[in-house]
């Protein structure tokens, strides 16, 4: 009886080489999560067919098998995001992104938030002319909503009145959020630039001379504790 085989939408995370001629693919599933799954002969493809498997790459791909170690049946090509392939910086903020989700997620373990999140700021980063620290950013504080580690960026953690322009703010770590001026007692307050870079990560609304580099801190540091182990990749020693 010939195995029917499905198609799913996928995001290829990684591969490693498995007996002769064989790869195994870890795979981020719409509908599934991440999965591994098993290209037979795949090393004597041609280059090109072989190609369509790079990580990184958006595939519609056929499956078999109710098991861990699913089978690839057939591969087309959904988008490459070449031109995040072709710029060093892009590249390193997607394989960031990328490790974050691997590292998080555990095997066959359905997250189609964290799929759609993931998609929507990789086709960000691949339409933009250059490289987006707030599409990072913004990927960060989504996830760790997503994750159920949201941090209170809009309102004090104390006293629960509005964060707004005008008034002066930092951000308590223990709190998890940002103390307004009246609830803290530290002098070190962050900057309009900074509450405008605040209020982008929540709805995407981009100001001009937003910073970003105490929130890239905050959420570096945050993610750093819900992940098994602190990621390999060089984003979290410093651009
Ligand atoms: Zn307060």
């Amino acid at each position: 009886m010939a195995r029917e085989s499905s198609n799913f939408e996928g995001l290829i995370l990684r591969n490693i080489n498995f007996k002769d001629s064989d790869k195994i693919y870890t795979i981020f599933v719409r509908g599934l999560g991440k999965i591994s799954a098993k290209a037979k002969g795949v090393r004597k493809f041609s280059s090109k067919r072989l190609s369509l498997l790079d990580s990184l790459n958006l595939v519609k791909v056929g499956l078999v098998g109710e098991h861990e170690l699913k089978t690839i049946t057939e591969v087309s090509l959904l988008n490459s995001f070449k031109h995040i392939k072709s710029d060093f910086n892009k590249l390193k903020t997607s394989l960031y992104l990328l490790e974050l989700v691997s590292s998080y997620l555990n095997e066959s373990s359905e997250y189609d938030e964290l799929f759609e999140l993931l998609i929507k700021c990789l086709m960000r980063l691949e339409e933009t002319s250059y490289s987006d620290s707030r599409i990072e950013n913004y990927f960060e504080y989504q996830f760790l909503k997503i994750s159920g580690y949201e941090l209170n960026l809009f309102d004090c953690s104390f006293c629960s009145s509005a964060i707004t322009e005008g008034r002066r703010f930092n951000f308590n770590y223990d709190k998890g959020g940002v103390v307004c001026e009246d609830c803290s007692s530290s002098y070190n307050f962050y900057s309009k630039a900074h509450l405008q870079s605040l209020m982008m990560l929540n709805n995407y609304k981009v100001v001009d001379g937003m910073d970003f580099s105490e929130i890239d801190k905050v959420l570096k540091s945050y993610i750093n504790q819900i992940l098994p182990e602190t990621p390999k990749t060089t984003k979290f020693f410093g651009k």
